[in-house]
């Protein structure tokens, strides 16, 4: 097991260097009925779900430093081109380079919404950074949970356990800066009681949370085939008991 926020710090190194920050692709997407897309490199989280995998654990052979101006320049482009009104940082982990975010989220016109895609462990880390995203009107954050407690997330991403608190203080932080934001979670590998205790656990933070957002693994090829190398067992999209998500 690894400390996300030493792996953070080394992955930064790789990853970030002087304002600039490593991405592997520019692209419109479907998602969110359509949105920008930037997807950076580099990540402190190993899940064992993870799509891009292959960036994920190699980031040093993956990407290009890209300058904050030219990122919020193509998402614009892209944007522009396609007509859309949304625009995101996805493929890794965005905030590991936290001052680069920053600088492209300056550079973004407020007449589309950004939607921040992440794993919410630097911003449970240290509360100056949600309030840093507060000045954002036109900001959403997502943060994707990991399992639905401590020893979920410690066996879906190979990081300590104390690693899902960071991920739950990123939302109260988040509400207590007044940040627009909601919670995801990938149920595929949880009970039903674990789901349930989850949604107890996120409805004391805010009302709304209760209902958050269940992400369902996709099985990709080298998805299944990590998933079996590391003999985890996963639900597919209907629980073993089928009850539907939705009423646990
Ligand atoms: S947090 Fe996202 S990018 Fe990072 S390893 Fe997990 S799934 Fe992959």
């Amino acid at each position: 097991m690894f400390d996300p926020i030493k792996l953070a710090e080394l992955t930064k190194k790789e990853v970030c260097k002087a304002g600039l920050r490593k991405y592997y692709r520019f692209r419109p997407s479907r998602f969110y009925g359509g949105i920008s897309t930037a997807d950076c490199v580099g990540c402190c989280l190993r899940c064992v779900f993870c799509w891009a995998w292959k960036v994920v654990s190699r980031p040093l052979d993956h990407g290009e430093f890209y300058r904050p101006e030219e990122v919020a320049k193509r998402l614009t482009g892209i944007a522009e081109k396609k007509r859309l009104s949304q625009m995101r940082i996805s493929g890794n982990e965005p905030t590991l380079g936290w001052e680069h975010l920053l600088d492209v989220l300056d550079l973004i016109n407020d007449r589309y919404l950004f939607i921040l895609e992440t794993n919410g462990i630097l911003i449970g880390e240290n509360d100056d950074r949600p309030r840093d995203l507060s000045k954002y009107k036109n900001l959403h954050v997502r943060v994707s949970l990991k399992g639905t407690c401590r020893e979920e997330f410690s066996r879906l991403t190979g990081a300590l356990p104390e690693g899902f608190d960071l991920q739950i203080r990123a939302l109260e932080y988040l509400i207590r800066h007044r940040v627009n934001c909601h919670p995801a979670c990938m149920t595929s590998f949880s009970p039903p009681d674990n789901i349930k205790a989850l949604r107890r656990r996120l409805k004391n933070i805010h009302a709304g949370f209760e209902d958050f957002e269940a992400e369902e693994i996709i099985l990709y090829p080298h998805v299944e085939e990590r998933l079996k190398k590391l003999n985890i067992a996963y639900y597919t999209a209907h629980r073993p008991d089928n009850i539907p998500l939705e009423q646990i």
